[in-house]
């Protein structure tokens, strides 16, 4: 028996912003979320093993998967196919757990138009510098050399922050305890909102509630805060 609604939660955010750690914090701190595993054609980096992060695929079998449509939604990315199998959707459901789709910002469209329900929250990095520093320092620690990788995906944040108002969410990630903590405070008010008379919202304590309700207005993108807001003009600036 499902003790959750099953909420869709899309996380996007320009490469660097520090999604995955954020994501990987949240997954320790709250109970009952399934993460999609996508199908990626890209190679594997570092750490990375086949069926945990990813699954590995080529592109001639990626594209037989479209064509048989067994994706939710799949992208390009910086060249190379991104998608989300539809099962990932039916396993959460089966298992009753809420699913988390870390997907970029032209897959979050897609499952939008489809599932509108779906609670979207994009990362924000608080400055043009501190991206690229956090950019550099993982190239770095991956020993990637190409420094023409860093550039792409600075320009390539430009043009997703664009898309940041059509998310329901915005996480400035500045301080990574403070992100975290909102994260999962949208996570936890989002399930009290599905289900008033569910277990989320039955055990917690008001002073609990009146928290999570209050970290999540402070990122919802409408109205947005000023700090979402002065995140997003460090951006424009930088641009021209
Ligand atoms: P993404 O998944 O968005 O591409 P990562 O989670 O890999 O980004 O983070 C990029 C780099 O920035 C990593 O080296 C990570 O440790 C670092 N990082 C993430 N969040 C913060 C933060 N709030 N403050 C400082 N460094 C951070
Ligand atoms: P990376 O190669 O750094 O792991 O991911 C690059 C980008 O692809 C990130 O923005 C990530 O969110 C996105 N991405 C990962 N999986 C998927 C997916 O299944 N679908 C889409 N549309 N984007 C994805």
């Amino acid at each position: 028996e499902s003790t959750l609604a099953g909420i869709l939660f899309i996380i996007s955010a320009p490469s660097g912003s520090g999604k995955s750690t954020l994501v990987s914090q949240l997954r320790s701190l709250v109970d009952g979320l399934e993460f999609s595993i996508s199908y990626t054609t890209r190679a594997p980096r570092g750490s990375e093993e086949n069926g945990r992060e990813y699954h590995f695929t080529t592109r001639q079998r990626f594209e037989q998967m479209i064509a048989a449509g067994e994706f939710l939604e799949w992208a390009e990315v910086f060249g190379n196919y991104y998608g989300t199998a539809a099962q990932s959707l039916r396993d959460a459901k089966a298992h009753g757990k809420d699913l988390i789709l870390d997907i970029d910002v032209q897959g979050a469209a897609q499952v939008l138009k489809k599932m509108p329900e779906a609670v979207s929250i994009f990362i924000m990095p608080p400055t043009p510098e501190v991206l690229k520093t956090r950019l550099e320092n993982r190239s770095r620690a991956e020993r990637v050399t190409d420094t023409s990788v860093v550039q792409r995906r600075l320009d390539q944040a430009l043009h997703e922050i664009n898309c940041l108002w059509d998310y329901r969410y915005g996480i400035v990630n500045d301080v990574l305890d403070e992100a975290v903590s909102q994260l999962r405070s949208i996570v936890l008010w989002e399930r009290v909102q599905a289900e008033p008379q569910g277990s989320v919202a039955l055990q917690a304590s008001t002073d609990d509630l009146a928290h999570w309700e209050k970290m999540a207005a402070k990122c919802s993108t409408s109205p947005a805060s000023e700090r979402l807001l002065a995140a997003v003009r460090n951006f424009e600036n930088g641009a021209g």
